[in-house]
Parts: structure tokens; sequence; C-alpha cells
């Protein structure tokens, strides 16, 4: 069943977001259907990318997108294309040195990052309104049931079964999510899951905010105040860049 929309659109206009939805349809489920691309699909997908990049009056971001996908497919001289190599291209912040690495668990820390700094922007009075509203709770239910790396699934549980519970507010929220962040990234350092191009650090290093680090008794201390308030000055609206030129 197709869900009733809330407000009934306007039959005289046409609507971005069933363009991007369409886009989103075709390029991520139905192309990936294929898990390499062979002959007659090579050529139908190279020539609607390519038409794609040159017509779609999409927003900047978008644009950016379906030129980098045409180059890429361009330029592709093979005529066996796995899809994973398509997917390859999509990431900026995200973009490994290779296909393997990076990509989409990279994008999934941001994003709940994310999610977890907006919740501080929105308090809620209802405690239970708050509760239906936890981002930890969500990415805790998404990880679980959802997320394709079940080691990594089982893990995050583990973090979250120890400790998830303890937290009393969104700030809290957003600390908690961070600093179990670094301790993956701790775990992982050195392994072969690195990219080494982009080593696995205790975030945010000294150049990105030196005050959040401190020295005491000659012993490394987070300053969890100005942790928060980069944490929530990075993972803000106004530093999501919606375009991107190479
Ligand atoms: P990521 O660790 O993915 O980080 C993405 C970006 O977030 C970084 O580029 C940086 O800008 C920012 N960031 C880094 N640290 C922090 C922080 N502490 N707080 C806020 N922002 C930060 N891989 C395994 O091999 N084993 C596992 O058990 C495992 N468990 C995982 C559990 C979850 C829930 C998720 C989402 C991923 C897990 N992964 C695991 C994948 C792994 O954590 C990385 O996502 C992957 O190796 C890609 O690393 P990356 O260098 O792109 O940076």
């Amino acid at each position: 069943t197709t869900p009733t929309p809330r407000r009934p659109a306007d039959r005289s206009k046409v609507y971005m977001a069933d363009l991007e939805s369409a886009l989103h349809y075709a390029l991520r489920v139905e192309v990936a259907r294929f898990s390499v691309l062979t002959g007659e699909r090579v050529r139908a997908l190279k020539d609607f990318v390519a038409v794609l990049a040159k017509y779609f009056p999409g927003r900047p971001f978008v644009r950016n997108f379906l030129r980098s996908v045409d180059r890429w497919l361009r330029n592709a001289r093979e005529s066996r294309i796995p899809y994973s190599g398509l997917e390859f291209v999509t990431w900026v912040g995200c973009q490994g040195s290779e296909p393997h690495f990076r990509g989409y668990p990279c994008s999934l820390w941001t994003l709940f990052h994310l999610l977890t700094v907006q919740a501080t922007r929105h308090r809620s009075v209802d405690s239970r309104e708050a509760a239906r509203h936890s981002v930890l709770g969500a990415m805790r239910g998404y990880v679980q049931s959802f997320f394709g790396c079940r080691e990594c699934a089982q893990h995050f549980e583990g973090m979250a079964a120890e400790s998830m519970d303890k937290v009393r507010s969104v700030d809290e929220a957003a600390l908690w999510l961070w600093s179990r962040h670094n301790r993956v990234n701790a775990r992982l350092a050195g392994t072969e899951t690195e990219d080494p191009q982009f080593p696995k650090l205790q975030w945010p290093p000294p150049e990105l905010c030196p005050l959040c680090h401190s020295v005491v008794n000659r012993r490394h201390v987070w300053d969890k105040a100005a942790v928060l308030r980069f944490l929530k000055a990075h993972f803000s609206p106004a530093n999501i860049f919606l375009d991107y030129t190479e």
C-alpha cells in the first residue's frame, strides 16, 4: 500500500523528491541487483548515466555525483563492471583509498554522530517522547537488526549492553557515542581493516581540536566539555557541505 501524503501534492507541479527517489531507486536498488554488469547492461547504464549527468537539473551535489559516476563509467574500459566499483565513486568524506575501505560503515558512524548532535538541539519536555526519540536506542536496534557486518554488530551490542542505559541526557548520548567510537578506533588501529591513508586515530586529533586535549600529571586527558562543543560544531547542519567539486 502507498502511504497517504500528509498534504495532497499540487498536481500542477513536478517534485524534486520524486525525481531524486527515482534516481535512488534506479541506481541503488535496480542496478544494484546485478553485482557484476556485463554486455548490454553496461551500455544501457553508460547511456542512462550520460543523459542524467548532462540533463538532470538536480541540486549541486546530486549533479556532481552524476557527473563523477559518468566520468568513472566512461573511463571503465572493461566490459564487466562490478557494482561495488560504481558505489566507490559516491563517497566523498568517506572515500577510501581502495573500494573495500571506508564507505558505508564510515558514513553510518557519521550519520549517527550527526543524529546524536541534532537531538541536543531538540530538548524534549516529555520523558516518554524523549525515550521514543532516543538516537542511541535507534542506533542499537538498527545495528542489531540490519548492519551487514555481524561481527561489528556483536561488538557494538556488547558496548551498548554494558553502559548505554546509564546515559541520562542528550549531551551524554553524544559523548557516549564519541567515546565508544574511539574504543572501536583503538581496537582496529593497525589491523587489516585500517585504510593506510586514513589511520585510526583517537578522534578529534589535536589538529582538529586543540582544546579537546590536555595533559594532567603527564597523562593525556580529554576535556569533555571541549569535546562536546567540538562535536556540536563539527556535526552541525552548518558544517554539512552540499556541494563538492573535485
Ligand atoms: P570511521 O571509524 O568509520 O569514522 C568515520 C568518521 O567519523 C571519521 O572519518 C571521522 O571523521 C569521524 N570519527 C572518527 N572517530 C570518531 C569519534 N570517536 N567520534 C566522532 N566522530 C569520529 N570494523 C571492524 O573491523 N570491526 C568491528 O568490530 C567494527 N565495529 C563497528 C561497529 C559499528 C557500529 C560501525 C558503524 C562500524 C564498525 N566497524 C567495525 C567499522 C569501522 O568502525 C570503520 O567504520 C571502518 O573501518 C571505516 O573506518 P574509517 O577510517 O572510514 O573511519
